[in-house]
């Protein structure tokens, strides 16, 4: 006779799983569905990486550095930080997750945006914290008030937000920051292809953290680093809660060398919004409605003389793209977003490709 399966938490038994952008098999595809960089990375990062696998990888033998040093310092150079509160992470989730971790709970709720990122519930759920969700308004427009209200122990305030691809002015951001009674966190996930960002707030308020990735602007989705810019108060919760060696060795260099080759950096994030101003130009040029965009992605609602602009629309034309290898994304589950595809800022040709195959959708 076999013992019966063991029961789980409640809470977690109750939850459901992350689901992320797919990840087609097979080589072909146009990918403008999670919003990887469409370039390399800097070549820098290899060379790191290079370097510290020489001796035939003896580095590897040994453990690394506990608090990732090398990226916390790079990061605070990069940022004109105190290295003493950044807080490295595997990847910006780990660093989300952390945050809930330390500062969410039963009794404790998580807040966010409505509509913003899909894995903050996720991470609320695996702790058994509730969530709640604040409305973004029609015009894309925020209250500070409603979130100061809301009665989250931390907020997250994704800005660029994903998926609409809107920005909040930094003076918004300080507005909901001086009001909310709880911690504030920015999700800068995508504020590299922005105009501003609100690292001067995680400098000066006790209250607010911004969190950033390497795995957008830098092109290192596939290394899994990210950082947390903090209050000193909170960069000492977050490395109790973490796991003793969140990174590896190698991201931890190779994310360093990535930060110090700021040149790659501004070539790069030029010519993604440089391609996304075109995305843009050529998707309104053909009728579509397209929301403002800060990241390296685009919103937009597919319409053509036949079909007028509804979630069926946008679901026909996401199938007719797939049949042609050109993978996007869609978030049927919106009244903000169910019209829409989100499109990722892809390099000149797939841009190209994109484009030329709306045309065709267009005709039919
Ligand atoms: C991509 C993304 C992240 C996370 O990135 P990591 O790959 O875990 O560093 C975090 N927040 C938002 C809003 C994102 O889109």
């Amino acid at each position: 006779m076999s013992p019966a399966s063991p029961s789980a938490n409640p809470h977690v038994a109750a939850m459901s799983a992350y689901v992320p952008g797919e990840q087609p098999q097979g080589g072909g595809w146009v990918k403008l569905n999670t919003n990887e960089n469409p370039y390399p990375p800097s070549l820098r990062a290899l060379e790191a990486i290079r370097l510290a696998l020489v001796n035939e990888g003896a580095a590897l033998r040994l453990y690394p550095s506990p608090d990732s040093s090398p990226l916390r310092e790079a990061a605070a150079r990069f940022h004109d930080f105190d290295a003493a509160r950044v807080v490295a992470g595997n990847g910006s989730d780990d660093i989300l997750n952390l945050l809930i971790r330390a500062y969410a709970g039963p009794g404790r709720p998580v807040g966010m945006l409505d509509p913003s990122y899909s894995l903050y519930p996720v991470l609320a759920a695996a702790q058994g914290a509730e969530v709640i969700r604040v409305p973004i308004a029609d015009d894309f427009t925020i209250d500070p008030a409603a979130i100061a209200r809301c009665g989250a122990s931390v907020f997250f305030l994704t800005n660029p937000n994903a998926p609409l691809g809107v920005s909040f002015t930094p003076a918004v951001v300080r507005k909901v920051a001086e009001v909310f009674p709880g911690l504030l966190v920015v999700d800068e996930a995508y504020a590299s292809f922005a105009e501003g960002d609100c690292v001067a707030l995680a400098r000066e308020l006790p209250n607010v953290v911004v969190t950033r990735t390497m795995s957008k602007a830098h092109a290192l989705a596939g290394l899994r680093a990210g950082y947390a810019l903090c209050p000193a108060a909170v960069a000492a919760l977050l490395h109790r809660v973490r796991d003793s060696y969140n990174l590896d060795r190698l991201a931890q260099v190779a994310a360093a060398a990535a930060l110090d080759d700021r040149e790659w950096l501004n070539i790069t994030v030029g010519q993604i919004r440089s391609t996304r101003d075109r995305l843009i130009a050529g998707l309104r040029q053909l009728g579509w409605m397209v929301n403002p965009a800060a990241g390296n992605f685009v919103l937009a609602a597919p319409v053509s003389t036949s079909r007028a602009a509804s979630p069926e629309t946008a679901a026909h034309c996401f199938e007719f793209l797939k049949a042609r290898k050109i993978l996007v994304r869609r978030f049927p589950n919106h009244r903000l977003t169910e019209k829409s595809l989100r499109i990722s800022v892809g390099t000149e040709q797939e841009t190209d490709v994109f484009l030329a195959a709306v045309a065709v959708w267009m005709e039919g």
